[in-house]
């Protein structure tokens, strides 16, 4: 999908006069690929026709920036396929809520449930795994594991062969327990059979789940629309979690299982690792599926906001992809002094919701000036380094020593490092646009 939808819009971008003939082509490209994707007709059809709506061609004939309104445009009708219009049920922090996950095997289930438990319990919640899975030998133990690993309290049988009377008692227990996210595993099978749609329906009239969350693998493709709907249709699925957004596959599944199940995507899987794992933002998503990297947005802001003689050697070591805390430093120093670069860091994926989360930009800038507190102790060795190895105990003691911070504080902001060498590293080798020539997406 990605791939034809972006050579579309190169084309379009090479074309030097926008007309008719190469606004239709383009947009009969992107409907074959959606089509392809098996996004629905209906969708696919509403978008060419706003599109058209959008894009006035005599407009288009009097402004300057024609590809820019087009590409825009296609953008944003993508952005607004992802967004079924209501936001899906959302737990309350002390109030009980039930959330039971379903998909078939292999989807990511297991992961996404600990995964889930763990980002609710690090922001205070108390959330508890119920394993309901009784098909797969060693489900119970994949939980068990995980769950433990988290220190997430967790319920399942390695006798009771019954899944719906697991899902009940566990779902009870925790309840009498107080526990306010109660998340409900289930089985998959390779296929999509009765039996397993018999026995979700069941477990889910046991469980009287609040939202019921449909986990897709981003690799499916094609077949994402089926398996959404087979789902929708014997449980009230309530949202989406698409995992597996650290492969190869770009995720076009998503906007067909949003088509079939009416519900918003809410997470995606970056990994295999507990912390692996981001909440759902639209707009990195659809320039993955156009193919343009999750960096389009971001290069665009640098050309708007950093100093023009400072871009070359930015960029350069961007596409190097070798994020130094001296860097790091860098670009801190460049958010406290420039104030709206803090824009160009919030279209990172993980910049901006970790790091300086909306609302709370005050706290944000306190916690980087103290970052850069303790980076001052720091050798030129340790900055100039990208092995996050060299800073053993005995270095981060001496920096908090040296910055009169704790240590605790000392590895937080090296957490903080990987996370954003991270991100950063998966930029190494990208070609680096000039300005204006990536302009729209
Ligand atoms: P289930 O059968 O639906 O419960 O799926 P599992 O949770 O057991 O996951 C199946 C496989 O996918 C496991 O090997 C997981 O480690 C892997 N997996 C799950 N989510 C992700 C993800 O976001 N990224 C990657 N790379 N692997 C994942
Ligand atoms: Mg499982």
């Amino acid at each position: 999908l990605g791939g034809s939808i972006s050579r579309a819009i190169q084309q379009m971008s090479n074309a030097t006069i926008i007309d008719e003939k190469v606004l239709n082509e383009c947009l009969n490209e992107i409907t074959r690929a959606l089509l392809q994707s098996d996004v629905q007709f209906k969708l696919v059809r509403d978008m060419q026709t706003n599109i058209k709506k959008i894009v006035n061609l005599d407009d288009l004939a009097a402004g300057h920036n024609k590809r820019k309104i087009i590409q825009q445009a296609i953008f944003n009708e993508l952005c607004k396929m992802l967004d079924p219009g209501k936001p899906s049920f959302t737990p309350k922090k002390g109030k009980t809520s039930v959330v039971m996950f379903v998909g078939l095997q292999g989807s990511g289930k297991t992961t996404t449930c600990t995964k889930y438990a763990y980002y609710h319990q690090k922001k205070g919640w108390k959330p508890a795994l119920v394993c309901a899975d009784t098909f797969r030998a060693g489900a119970f133990d994949q939980l068990k594991q995980n769950a433990t690993k988290a220190k997430i309290p967790f319920y399942g049988s390695y006798m009771e062969s019954d899944p719906v009377k697991i899902a009940e008692e566990g779902v009870e227990r925790f309840k009498k327990e107080n526990c306010d996210l109660i998340i409900v595993d289930t089985s998959g099978r390779h296929k999509q059979e009765a039996a397993l749609f018999e026995e979700m329906r069941q477990v889910s009239e046991a469980t009287k789940p609040d939202l019921v969350i449909f986990v897709m693998d981003s690799s499916i493709g094609q077949a994402a629309f089926d398996q959404a709907q087979a789902f929708k249709q014997s449980v009230a699925v309530g949202a989406v979690i698409v995992t597996k957004m650290d492969g190869h596959a770009k995720g076009g599944g998503a906007l067909s299982a949003v088509a079939a199940t009416k519900s918003p995507v809410i997470f995606i899987g970056t990994g295999e690792h507990m912390d692996e794992f981001e909440v759902f933002d639209v707009k990195p998503f659809v320039s993955r599926l156009l193919g343009m990297g999750d960096w389009s947005g971001f290069m665009d802001k640098i050309h708007e906001v950093v100093p023009m003689d400072q871009q070359p050697e930015l960029l350069q070591k961007l596409s190097e992809g070798n994020f130094t805390l001296r860097i790091m430093y860098e670009q801190f120093q460049n958010i406290l002094k420039m104030g709206p670069i803090g824009q160009v860091f919030s279209m990172l994926p993980g910049f901006s919701s970790e790091l300086m989360p909306k609302g709370r930009e005050k706290e944000s800038q306190a916690k980087i000036k103290r970052y850069m507190t303790m980076m001052d102790s720091m050798t030129n060795e340790e900055l100039d380094s990208s092995n996050p190895k060299l800073m053993n105990e005995s270095r981060m003691m001496r920096i908090a020593r040296g910055s009169g911070r704790h240590i605790r504080e000392v590895m937080e902001m090296m957490e903080e490092y990987k996370r954003l060498a991270k991100i950063w590293s998966k930029m190494k080798g990208l070609k680096i646009p000039k300005k204006g020539e990536m302009s729209a997406l």
